[in-house]
């Protein structure tokens, strides 16, 4: 029996354990300290790269987890209780959550077909009909890199600008994706990274925060190392956070930072394959970089599989209930409720992921949106149908460093096994 062939698993460049070793001979095992500005270094020079240009100056914090981030820069943008922020519906859940941990309401934002990702026309009618019935702006709009592909962040910034709201950018799946040899991350107010175990690389679990300048880079780690004021004792007058990324934590990221070229490059070279390998099946289409801008680092590949592509035992998805959950880290989840809700991946899509779990595969349907998740069900939301319709349509295949020329042709086999 072969290995199980999972989505993208860590994968260690054997350096890890030498930046571990000397947090521990030098006793640095607190969450600051030489791994720490060293990782720090090494995300900024990454992230200030640019093809054909002169580098940026950005700053880099590291923190406990790419959540953190995003935390952190919405209340570097003076998000408060009662605000809305613009975040795009598709997308996991971090990207929303903490929206709500201030306080502050998500209205979201839904697709565009070409990138997957939030849709600048619709985001331009979300801010001028969200002032129009508040009296207010929106505090700051979140575009996310889903599965590593990068939104359409000229004409993002471009509107932004427009009304003078500050983006932060969710490139947590995106490290490393480029828009016009840009690193995205680079271009909003903020960027968010994660570094949590099934990302592009690892720290374990991790983020960090990429911020316009040191000034604005020192407060969120001010923010993130509980606010303190310069007394002989601990004297606060603002609430601040334990979210600093830990020495430890951060010796991973120096040894992972050697392999990330490589780590990409290899997702690339899966997705390439996959179009080889998939491009005479007739009802499976692979999404790709829409147009020459985008660079997409393909964390995840994905594809769309027609409403009318038959599957092997379609008829009999969705029968039972399942127990566990999807997500590298998922930890405990409740009990389902049912087997079935009022908005899931078609029959055949699921039908698919039951075949490719039993040649040991796994795969994953798309995000659901967060505007029909039942615990957003009361937020604003400006809809044009996108993401749904990718949600019941679209599948996730293994990309990570792990997955073989072999695995994909293996994978593609089990998938033209499954059409009827
Ligand atoms: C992973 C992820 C994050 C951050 O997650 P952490 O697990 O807290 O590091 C944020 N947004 C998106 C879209 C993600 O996929």
């Amino acid at each position: 029996m072969r290995n199980r062939i999972y989505l993208c698993l860590a994968h260690m460049s054997g350096k890890e354990m030498d930046f571990i070793k000397e947090a521990f001979d030098t006793n640095w095992v607190v969450p600051m300290g030489p791994n720490v500005n060293g990782f720090e270094k090494d995300l900024e020079e990454f992230v200030n790269k640019r093809v054909g240009r002169p580098p940026l100056d950005k700053k880099v914090v590291g923190l406990s987890a790419g959540t953190a981030a995003v935390h952190l820069a919405l209340i570097a943008c003076g998000v408060q209780p009662g605000d809305e922020v613009i975040v795009q519906s598709f997308t996991f859940c971090a990207s929303s959550h903490p929206i709500t941990y201030l306080g502050a309401t998500p209205v979201f934002v839904d697709s565009e077909p070409d990138s997957w990702n939030i849709d600048p026309d619709l985001m331009e009618e979300a801010i001028k009909d969200r002032i129009a019935k508040t009296g207010k702006k929106p505090k700051a709009i979140i575009p996310v890199a889903l599965y590593g592909m990068p939104y359409k962040i000229d004409r993002i910034m471009e509107i932004a600008n427009r009304y003078d709201i500050p983006v932060i950018e969710d490139g947590a799946e995106g490290f490393g994706s480029l828009f016009n040899g840009q690193s995205l991350g680079t271009f909003g107010e903020y960027g968010v990274l994660s570094f949590n175990g099934n990302k592009m690389i690892t720290t374990s679990g991790g983020g960090a925060l990429i911020c316009p300048d040191a000034e604005k880079a020192r407060r969120i780690l001010w923010y993130a190392t509980q606010a303190r004021e310069s007394y002989p004792y601990y004297q606060h007058e603002t609430i601040g956070y334990n979210y600093r990324m830990s020495n430890i934590c951060a010796g991973i990221g120096r040894g992972q930072m050697t392999v990330l070229d490589e780590h990409i490059n290899h997702h690339k070279h899966v997705q390439a394959l996959y179009c080889e390998y998939l491009k005479d099946v007739k009802g499976i289409a692979m999404h790709g970089n829409p147009g020459p801008e985008f660079d997409s680092n393909f964390w995840l590949c994905t594809a769309t599989i027609d409403p009318d592509l038959r599957i092997k035992g379609q008829e009999n998805a969705y029968a039972q209930v399942i127990t566990g959950a999807v997500g590298g880290a998922a930890g405990v989840t409740h009990a389902a409720a049912s087997a079935v809700t009022d908005c899931q991946p078609n029959d055949n899509v699921e039908a698919l992921r039951v075949a490719l779990d039993a040649a040991n595969i796994e795969a994953r349907p798309l995000w659901k949106p967060m505007h029909k998740q039942p615990v957003y069900r009361n937020a604003p939301a400006y809809i044009n149908g996108v993401s749904e319709g990718l949600f019941k349509v679209g599948i996730c295949l293994p990309a990570g460093p792990y997955v073989s020329d072999d695995d994909v042709r293996y994978i593609c086999d089990n998938i033209k096994d499954a059409i009827v």
